[in-house]
């Protein structure tokens, strides 16, 4: 994955491109949604219905991340068996679709459990993919805490049965584990980066003490590193179970400070969620100063204004 930086001292391109992106930057109007579900995952509604209300709203870009194959019998992954069929649909509704579309997956990170990344991303020809940790595995243990969902008591029984309740210790296995995804694996855009903020609703620790903002900078260090695209999803608020978007304004503030990308993501799981609380990301984004989000020509990701 490459983030293309315009005008970059370390990357001089040929002046009609450096002319072409100038264009993009400051006039293109672009509104992009690479973090979708249909029904081959968790999703509420077929694809052919997403893609015709992305037409209908005027989404330029829409990619589908199902939700990739986990360890253990599931309801909420694609079957692998079935990756070349989606990325297959995905493709036949181009011709009739003024939105540009694209195959992606959402690949849940679990160590010691999950294939490598890479094994998706070239056996079935991804455009991009997505990473993200839903399922934390603590140290020596094949039992997972699920700390997505609806359900808060789910969290809440992990944390006890898995964790004995040592918050502080469950929580950094989240971002450790988030670590190990970011050095091991090869990712465009990394799903809802502090997700683990969603159950916890304020109860057992705060997003200021010490010990998880060092986690977080941790993170964003590696997200740095590697080249990561940050996403500002609005799931959370528009589904209710948080007060706030992933990610928190810290990670904003510090994100804006260290130049990194951002695209916007509803993580629709029906149609009627492809632009729920866009322009408030926008909003947001812009009121710590970051005025830019990137796209994907299907090769690079480019930087424009909002
Ligand atoms: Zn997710
Ligand atoms: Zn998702």
């Amino acid at each position: 994955m490459d983030v293309v930086i315009f005008m970059s001292q370390k990357m001089p391109l040929p002046f009609f491109l450096q002319y072409f992106h100038y264009l993009c930057r400051n006039f293109v109007k672009m509104k992009c949604n690479y973090h979708t579900h249909c029904t081959y995952c968790d999703g509420k509604e077929p694809m052919e219905l997403i893609v015709k209300r992305a037409n209908e709203i005027g989404l330029d870009h829409l990619g589908f991340s199902s939700h990739a194959p986990v360890p253990g019998e599931n309801d909420f992954a694609i079957d692998e068996a079935r990756i070349p069929e989606y990325v297959k649909e995905i493709h036949s509704y181009q011709e009739n679709s003024k939105t540009q579309l694209f195959a992606a997956l959402e690949c849940d990170f679990i160590p010691g459990m999950t294939q490598p990344f890479d094994h998706y991303r070239n056996d079935y020809n991804m455009d991009y993919l997505i990473g993200g940790v839903h399922l934390v595995r603590p140290v020596n243990d094949d039992r997972l805490w699920f700390i997505d969902g609806s359900k808060r008591e789910i969290y809440d029984d992990g944390l006890d049965q898995l964790f004995d309740h040592q918050v502080e210790k469950a929580v950094t296995r989240f971002w450790e584990q988030t670590f190990e995804m970011l050095e091991q694996e090869r990712i465009d855009i990394i799903a809802h980066i502090d997700k683990i903020k969603m159950h916890n609703q304020h109860r057992f620790f705060t997003e200021q003490e010490p010990w998880y903002i060092a986690l977080v900078d941790h993170a964003l260090d590696l997200v740095r590193k590697h080249d990561v695209i940050l996403e500002i999803n609005t799931r959370g608020l528009y589904k209710k179970r948080c007060d706030s978007f992933y990610p928190s304004d810290y990670i904003l503030a510090q994100a804006r400070k260290m130049h990194l990308p951002f695209v916007i993501s509803s993580d629709a799981h029906k149609s009627e969620e492809l632009d729920l609380y866009y322009n408030e990301a926008v909003a947001k984004l812009k009121s710590f100063g970051i005025d830019q989000l990137v796209y994907f020509d299907n090769k690079n990701w480019h930087e424009y204004s909002i």
